[in-house]
């Protein structure tokens, strides 16, 4: 595996995979990395010659500057797992290269999908993920861009911004890996105490509760009822929301047929997790 820092040095690499007739695949992450982007990477490597991971804490897409600074980082066990995982380039640059002085804002019209659920309670996440991803994918101009479903509302984010600025990527949404016990995997997990850590595979819990239970009509008490038992058990939750699978619209009444997923954001102390479940078979984040 290669370990580039700057845009031109990757580029450089890839331009000569390129020339080759290469296909390359990309995996963006976060670092701290665990089984749910090693899926990522593997699932690019075994369609692409070239697979790139980027790691990058974007200061961006965090609103809650307390959040930012105390991501978790793990860069030598990170560069390990990549390696074994099968990735050829990892692209970590710094925030300056990124984001050089008077770097251009561009507003992105991301329509509806940005006012509900993490866009209602992370003012301005979304524009940041969009001013990220919309750099590194013109960075590395990958053929397939390999996300998880257990950012529902970002995949659908990154869906509107391939076809808003015409990139030729093709999404591919992976599933969501979890823990034994349910919960998803996530960098943030690290940061949960045993207590906490504990308690944490209730989200998934209360998520495959809504599934179990939901029926044609008015979906209010299976809501309340679902945003209780999280409350009940010391989270503070953003929210509980069935939704509209494909548009993310909130479905209060449900005639029985309207594709859903439900999803759930909720803070265990100052960690806060998200984490969704399809109601239906056969829909996906992404068409
Ligand atoms: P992050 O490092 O959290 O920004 O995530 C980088 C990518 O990994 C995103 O596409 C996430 O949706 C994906 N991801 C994070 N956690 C999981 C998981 N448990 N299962 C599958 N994909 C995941």
């Amino acid at each position: 595996m290669i370990l580039v820092k700057t845009t031109g040095d990757l580029q450089k690499i890839l331009f000569r995979h390129e020339s080759a007739g290469e296909s390359i695949g990309f995996v963006p992450t976060m670092g701290a990395l665990h089984n749910g982007h090693i899926q990522l990477i593997r699932n690019a490597a075994r369609n692409h010659p070239v697979t790139v991971c980027s790691i990058f804490v974007n200061p961006t897409q965090f609103n809650d500057q307390a959040d930012f600074a105390k991501y978790p980082q793990t860069i030598e066990e990170d560069i390990n797992r990549l390696e074994e995982a099968g990735c050829t380039v990892l692209f970590l640059p710094k925030v300056e290269e990124m984001y050089p002085v008077n770097d251009p804002v561009i507003a992105y019209d991301l329509g509806a999908i940005e006012q509900v659920l993490e866009g209602k309670y992370r003012p301005g996440h979304f524009q940041g993920v969009c001013r990220i991803v919309d750099k590194l994918l013109l960075a590395v101009k990958p053929d397939g861009m390999y996300i998880g479903q257990k950012d529902y509302q970002q995949c659908m984010v990154i869906s509107k911004l391939i076809t808003l600025r015409g990139h030729r990527t093709q999404l591919q949404v992976c599933d969501t890996v979890r823990e034994a016990d349910g919960l998803a995997q996530s960098s943030r997990n690290l940061r949960l105490d045993p207590g906490q850590r504990d308690k944490a595979p209730l989200i998934y819990e209360t998520l495959l509760f809504v599934k179990e239970n939901i029926k044609p009509g008015n979906l209010s008490a299976l809501k309340a009822e679902a945003l209780s038992r999280l409350d009940f058990h010391g989270f503070r939750v953003d929210y509980v929301e069935i939704a509209n699978a494909g548009t993310l619209e909130i479905v209060n009444e449900w005639d029985g047929k309207e594709q859903l997923v439900v999803l759930v954001a909720a803070f265990l102390g100052d960690v806060r997790l998200i984490d969704n479940v399809l109601l239906s078979e056969n829909t996906r984040a992404v068409p």
